[in-house]
């Protein structure tokens, strides 16, 4: 374990792809993999890059990749690619390794495709843990790609520091629809096959869509609207520079850290339900009562508040006799490093 630990760190590929699959199976190993890293994790610069499927942006991320590699300053870059709709084996996968085929030569890129096994929640939980190792191993910045179809592919490419919204003409788009849910996370919005008509239409809408965002203040971030061409590698460094200037943005105004606290608590959170559930299951004295619980809902015999304070009495029975004084200063954090 040591042994790997130090080989993730020095990001040497083999011990890596290891600990990746370790902590993408959920292994024990995973785990404490994960534990000891963690300390070397919070350095990567994480960009995600979203929108519906076609719109290119495999294309561009291969383009943008190779464009960070060919700057001055050395950088080793990571991509995850995120499919929740293929199987591991699946044709996108395969295809996305294709398109990046002449990236995974480099030695200092490193890819990495993930599709959903279960539940998307896990699939969430695993594309963080992935993200933390390649973080760990001194990659930034990591790509983070993800189809923007679904609320988890969104909630994903959201835990970025910057994220990109790839839209593309003739995809029968309709800012009207790509506005719920998808437009509202962008801080960069890219119009991608800028050689294709339609191109500037759909710029000038979603330039439009952007003048008309309720609530800005004057220090509200303005999505830039940038029109590229990935496929040419054209318009890609406006896209290099926007990053760049939205990095900086969230450096100035502490909120880099804002959206890390941000992150960390949804992250918390959902772990926290999750175990709440796994010690529900587990032990089948709960698990009876479970589910004796949902028939005496169902036959209206208990209120499903009344349930739920019951289940939470026996699953966590100090919950209910703690004083809230004690309470508080339990799970209240000191504010000390604001
Ligand atoms: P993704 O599904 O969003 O990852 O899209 P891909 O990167 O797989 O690209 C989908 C298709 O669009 C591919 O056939 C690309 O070659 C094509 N494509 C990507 N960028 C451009 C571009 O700038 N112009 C044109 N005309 N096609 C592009």
């Amino acid at each position: 374990m040591k042994d790997l630990v130090q080989a993730v760190l020095n990001g040497e590929r083999r011990g890596l792809a290891r600990a990746l699959s370790l902590v993408e199976d959920e292994m024990p190993e995973g785990e404490a993999l994960l534990e000891a890293l963690f300390p070397h994790t919070g350095r990567a610069y994480r960009i995600g890059v979203t929108g519906p499927a076609g719109v290119g942006k495999s294309t561009l991320v291969n383009a943008l990749a190779h464009a960070y590699r060919h700057r001055e300053a050395p950088v080793r870059i990571a991509v995850v690619a995120v499919d929740p709709t293929s199987p591991l084996s699946g044709g996108a996968l395969l295809g996305d390794r294709i398109r990046m085929r002449d990236l995974a030569d480099d030695p200092n890129i490193f890819i990495r495709s993930m599709a959903s096994r279960g539940a998307l929640g896990g699939l969430a939980r695993r594309t963080e843990a992935v993200l933390q190792v390649l973080d760990a191993a001194g990659f930034s910045p990591i790509f983070i790609e993800t189809v923007g179809s679904g609320q988890a592919e969104v909630d994903i490419a959201r835990t970025a520091h910057t994220v990109l919204v790839v839209q593309a003409p003739g995809m029968g788009d309709d800012i009207q629809v790509l506005k719920a849910g998808l437009l509202e996370i962008a801080d960069i919005l890219v119009v991608n096959k800028a050689d294709l008509p339609g191109a500037e239409e759909l710029a000038r809408g979603l330039r439009m869509w952007v003048s008309q965002r309720e609530g800005q203040t004057p220090d509200t971030w303005e999505p830039p609207v940038l029109l590229v061409q990935a496929l040419n590698r054209e318009g890609l460094d406006a896209v290099l520079r926007a990053i760049e200037a939205h990095r900086q943005y969230l450096e100035s105004r502490s909120e880099r850290l804002r959206r890390e606290r941000a992150r960390w608590e949804e992250t918390l959170r959902r772990e926290l339900l999750e175990a709440l559930w796994r010690r529900v299951q587990t032990s089948p004295e709960t698990a009876a009562l479970f589910r004796q619980t949902v028939q005496d809902v169902a036959a209206r015999r208990v209120t499903p508040g009344q349930a739920v304070k019951t289940l939470l009495a026996r699953i966590w029975p100090s919950s209910g006799s703690m004083d809230r004084q004690a309470l508080r200063a339990e799970i209240v954090p000191r504010d000390s490093e604001e």
